[in-house]
């Protein structure tokens, strides 16, 4: 297992992407605890800072990543809540209220998981999703 190609000047999404691939396991709790599995050697100090200095975006990026990554029927959407009500001021994908309350769309998180979702698709981390849905 590689470690996470840590890029200088790498986004978010480029973190959690290259975290994934490196077979480590990502998940916030509600009592703002950031939850790492990691295979052993991967998680090196630098991943560690890494980790540590974008908390909270992965705290708010992880729940509506796993929500994209479970909710598929009847078609696979990067959609993080199946019952967010969108419409004006709403975001679409969570239902979290957007600056403007005439805008439409996803708001900054969401867009991040999005891009997290399309960029994991077909890899491991979808996998084991595909195994948690099946268990269920
Ligand atoms: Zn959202």
């Amino acid at each position: 297992m590689a470690v996470p190609d840590l890029k200088p000047g790498g986004t978010h999404t480029d973190l959690l992407v290259s975290c994934y691939n490196a077979g480590i396991r990502l998940s916030g709790s509600d009592d703002g605890f950031l939850h790492v599995e990691s295979p052993v050697g991967v998680l090196t100090d630098a991943v560690r800072t890494a980790l540590r200095d974008h908390k909270p975006m992965l705290l708010a990026v992880l729940w509506r990543l796993d929500g994209m990554l479970t909710h598929r029927a009847p078609v696979p959407t990067a959609k993080s809540a199946t019952d967010a009500p969108g419409g004006p001021g709403r975001c679409f994908s969570c239902g979290d209220v957007h600056e403007h309350p005439h805008a439409y769309g996803r708001c900054a998180w969401c867009s991040l998981a999005a891009e997290a979702f399309y960029r994991l698709r077909g890899g491991p981390w979808d996998d084991i999703q595909t195994v948690r849905r099946q268990q269920k």
